[in-house]
């Protein structure tokens, strides 16, 4: 490896500015986090909660929710679903196939056929270690490191961290992060700089995203009355462009 290469700054070599912890502090507090909510509790079926994930990845969350209870609706045991042609799937759910995440995407019988008891469960997740259920995780088809580490937080109730569009948005804003990051690299690096605190880091998550869409929006973010925009570097440029526009999408 090059000597320039090697010393490129990685996720874990790159320490937060000093005004971090106040800044996520001032976060999570307009987002309505005074007091940390409870712990996220386990998912007793964490399959379940893949599933409505992949769902969620594809569609509005209205019309993810609708997908959800119409499969369970009829397949109240997720070994029928696995097993059934995916146009029956779509049938199901009432949408057209534009709106189905795909047969590569949508659940497969891989999420059962490599377990020998042939039963359609991710139960046996809750006894690895978080490392190890990653790596499971994200050997699964269609589940890339965003979804684990929202599988991890969320339904398996590990302090994982979980950057979605919204947060990797607002990150490469603050400028605490290079703008060559992509989404995982910022993910690591968020592991290695929020509390490890499964609580902390489910509400960091929520008030990150909400942040984004309601406060920090792509196209016409609101400076003025963002509780960050003292510390953010970008502040000043969007001021100076005027008012935000309504956003249309
Ligand atoms: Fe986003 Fe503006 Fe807030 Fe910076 S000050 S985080 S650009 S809304």
């Amino acid at each position: 490896m090059n000597r320039a290469r090697e010393n490129r700054v990685s996720p874990a070599t790159l320490p937060p500015p000093e005004w971090w912890p106040e800044a996520a502090q001032a976060l999570l507090l307009a987002q309505g986090y005074a007091e940390l909510p409870e712990e996220p509790t386990p998912n007793p079926e964490p399959l379940d909660g893949l599933i409505r994930l992949i769902l969620a990845q594809q569609n509005t969350w209205a019309v993810a929710q609708r997908q959800w209870e119409a499969l369970r609706a009829a397949y109240p045991r997720w070994e029928l679903a696995l097993v059934a042609e995916p146009e029956t799937l779509k049938r199901c759910c009432g949408l057209l196939g534009a709106d189905w995440p795909g047969p590569n995407r949508a659940p497969s019988g891989a999420y059962c056929t490599n377990w020998p008891s042939g039963e359609a469960s991710l139960r046996w997740l809750q006894r690895l270690d978080d490392a190890q259920a990653r790596a499971e995780l994200e050997a699964l088809p269609g589940v890339g490191r965003r979804s684990a580490s929202l599988l991890l937080l969320f339904h398996l109730a590990r302090p994982a961290a979980a950057v979605d569009g919204n947060i990797e948005r607002v990150l490469w804003r603050l400028e605490v992060v290079p703008p060559t990051w992509p989404a995982a690299k910022q993910e690591q690096w968020l592991e290695g700089v929020l509390p490890l605190d499964t609580a902390y880091r489910a509400a960091f998550h929520r008030a990150g995203v909400r942040h984004g869409r309601e406060v920090c929006t792509r196209r016409s973010p609101d400076c003025p009355s963002c509780v960050l925009n003292r510390w953010c570097p970008s502040a000043e440029l969007f001021m100076a462009a005027g008012p935000p526009a309504v956003e249309t999408d």
